[in-house]
C-alpha cells in the first residue's frame, strides 16, 4: 500500500512541477514514506533521516534547499515528537492527509522564507471526508500491473498490530470510483490490477443504488472491463472470507488463483490471545471452501513466531497447520513488540533467542514447501503477463498465475501480452522457459507425456 500511496503523492506533487528523481543528492525535495509495522521498519526511519540531514545541509551550503517530509504510518504514530527529534524535517504527514501535500510544502516554503525555524508541518488528523474524494482518478501509471486500493484502515484490533491506529478505522471505497479509476489505469495500458486494503475482503463499498457491495461482487464487475486481464487482491483476514467470494473465485477467470490469506498462528490458544477472531480449524475449512470453488487455488501466507506466551507446543501447532495447507509463498516475522498494543504489555514475552531458534525451524519448512511448488511447474505450461523487459537482450520477464517471476526470451513488443509459456527451469525465486507454439511439442518427455495424456 506504502508503493500506491507513494504513487499518488508522486501525482498531486505532478502540477507543481515535481517528478520523481534518481536520489536524493539532486532532489528539491525528499519523502520518505515509512512503515511502523515492525521496530526494525520503524528504526530505518531515523537513521535515514540522519543521512538526509546532512545532504540537505549540504545542499544548502551550495544555496539549494530541500524540504523534506516523512509520510506514512511512522509519522502517523510519532507526530509532534518527531519534529521535535528531527527539527530539520519540514513536513510530517499521516496516511490520510497526503492529497494536502501541495498545501503543506507551500506551507513549509512559506516558513523556510520567512527564516522561521523549528516550525515543521504537522498534518496526521484522520479527515471526515476521504482523501480519495480529492486525488485524482486519472493515474499516470505506466506498467502493465497496477495497485489499487479500495480498503483502508481496520476495526480488527489484533492484539499486537498498530493498524487500526496508524491507518485509522476500516473504510471501503465507492464502487463506481474504484471502477473509474480501474478505467484509466486499464486505459492507460494497465493489464493486471492488484486491489488493495489491509483487510481488503472486508470491503464493502456503495453502489450507485446505495447497496452494500462485496469483493466478489468487485470483482465480478471489474472483470467487465475489457482489456483487464487479471485480478489480484491483498491482503485478505480468514473471518471476512465469505460465501460470495469464494463463488467468485470459481467463476471469474480473470481472479487469480492465487490468495494471501494470513493465519500468524496455528494454536487456538494464540489466535485467542492475539484477537484474531477465528481458530485454526475455522480457517483450515475456508480454505477448503475456497479449493473446492477453485481446485487450482494456491495459498501464501504471513506467521508471527514468538508472540507472548507461546509455547514450544503451541509453535508445533503452526508447524502442523502449514504442514496441512502446504503453502506456495509465505512471509514470517518474530513478533515485534509495538508501543501502545496490548500485546506489548502481556506476560511472558518471548526470548530473542528463542523466537529465532523458531522463526529458522519455520521458514525451513516453508522453504520446503515453496521449493516444490515451484518445481511441480517445471515441464508444464502456463499463462504469462509480460511486464518487462529482462535483464538480457532479448529476455522479458512475466508472471504466472500463481505471481511467480518467468524469465522468456520473447520480442520487447510483446510486453503487456499474456503467452503460453512451457516451464523449463525452476530457480529459488524464479521461473524461466520458452513460448508455447501450437502444435510444437518442445521435445521434453514430460511435456509431450503430459500432452498425449
Ligand atoms: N490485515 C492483515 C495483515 C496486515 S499487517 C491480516 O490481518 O492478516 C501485515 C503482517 O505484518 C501481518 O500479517 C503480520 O504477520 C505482520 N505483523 C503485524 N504486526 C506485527 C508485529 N507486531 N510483529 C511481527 N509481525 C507483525
Ligand atoms: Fe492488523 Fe490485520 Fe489484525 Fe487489522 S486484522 S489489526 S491489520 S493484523
Amino acid at each position: 500500500m506504502n508503493v500506491y500511496d507513494s504513487a499518488r503523492m508522486a501525482e498531486v506533487l505532478a502540477p507543481l512541477g515535481y517528478a520523481p528523481g534518481d536520489g536524493p543528492e539532486d532532489a528539491d525535495m525528499v519523502i520518505l514514506n515509512t512503515c511502523h509495522i515492525r521496530e526494525k521498519a520503524s528504526d530505518k526511519v531515523y537513521s535515514e533521516l540522519g543521512r538526509l540531514r546532512d545532504i540537505k545541509d549540504q545542499r544548502a551550503a551550495e544555496g539549494q534547499q530541500t524540504v523534506i517530509a516523512v509520510a506514512g504510518c511512522v509519522a502517523q504514530a510519532e507526530g509532534e515528537e518527531m519534529l521535535r527529534r528531527a527539527p530539520y524535517v519540514d513536513i510530517v504527514l499521516g496516511p490520510q492527509t497526503y492529497h494536502r501535500l501541495p498545501e503543506m510544502v507551500a506551507r513549509a516554503h512559506r516558513a523556510s522564507q520567512s527564516g522561521m525555524r523549528h516550525s515543521g508541518v504537522l498534518e496526521t488528523d484522520f479527515p471526515l471526508e476521504s482523501k480519495f474524494d480529492h486525488l485524482p482518478l486519472q493515474r499516470q501509471e505506466n506498467g502493465v500491473s497496477a495497485f489499487l486500493s479500495i480498503q483502508e484502515g481496520c476495526d480488527k484490533f489484533c492484539t499486537f498490530c498498530v493498524v487500526p491506529y496508524t491507518r485509522g478505522a476500516e473504510f471501503s471505497r465507492p464502487v463506481a470510483q474504484v471502477v473509474q479509476e480501474a478505467e484509466a489505469l486499464v486505459a492507460g495500458g494497465v493489464r493486471e490490477l492488484t486491489l488493495l486494503g489491509q483487510n481488503v475482503n472486508a470491503y464493502h463499498g456503495t453502489d450507485t443504488a446505495g447497496r452494500e457491495t462485496g469483493l466478489g461482487s468487485l470483482a465480478r464487475r471489474l472483470s467487465e472491463i475489457d482489456g483487464l486481464m487479471r485480478i489480484r487482491y491483498t491482503t485478505s483476514h480468514p473471518r471476512d472470507v465469505d460465501e460470495d467470494l469464494i463463488a467468485a473465485h470459481g467463476e471469474v477467470p480473470a481472479l487469480m488463483p492465487y490468495l494471501h490469506l494470513p493465519v500468524q498462528s496455528g494454536s487456538d490458544r494464540i489466535l485467542e490471545a492475539m484477537n484474531r477472531g477465528h481458530d485454526a480449524e475455522s480457517y483450515l475449512r475456508t480454505i477448503e471452501r475456497l479449493r473446492s470453488a477453485r481446485p487450482d487455488l494456491a495459498f501464501s501466507c504471513d506467521f508471527i513466531v514468538g508472540f507472548p506466551g507461546e509455547s514450544d507446543s503451541d509453535f508445533e501447532a503452526t508447524l502442523d497447520l502449514i504442514r496441512t495447507v502446504e503453502y506456495a509463498q509465505a512471509y514470517s516475522f518474530k513478533y515485534s513488540s509495538r508501543p501502545g498494543t496490548p500485546a506489548a504489555g502481556m506476560p511472558r514475552q518471548v526470548p530473542e533467542e528463542v523466537k529465532d531458534e523458531r522463526l529458522a525451524r519455520l521458514q525451513a519448512l516453508l522453504m520446503e514447501q515453496m521449493t516444490t511448488f515451484n518445481e511441480a511447474s517445471r515441464g508444464t505450461t502456463c499463462e504469462v503477463l509480460f511486464e518487462r523487459t529482462g535483464r538480457h537482450e532479448g529476455q522479458l520477464v512475466g508472471r504466472s498465475p500463481y505471481n511467480q517471476a518467468v524469465h522468456v526470451e520473447a520480442p520487447a513488443h510483446a510486453v503487456g501480452d499474456m503467452a503460453t509459456v512451457f516451464i523449463e527451469t525452476c530457480k529459488p525465486h524464479s521461473l524461466a522457459g520458452c513460448l508455447r507454439e501450437e502444435g510444437q511439442p518442445k521435445g521434453d518427455p514430460r511435456e509431450e507425456e503430459r500432452l498425449s495424456a
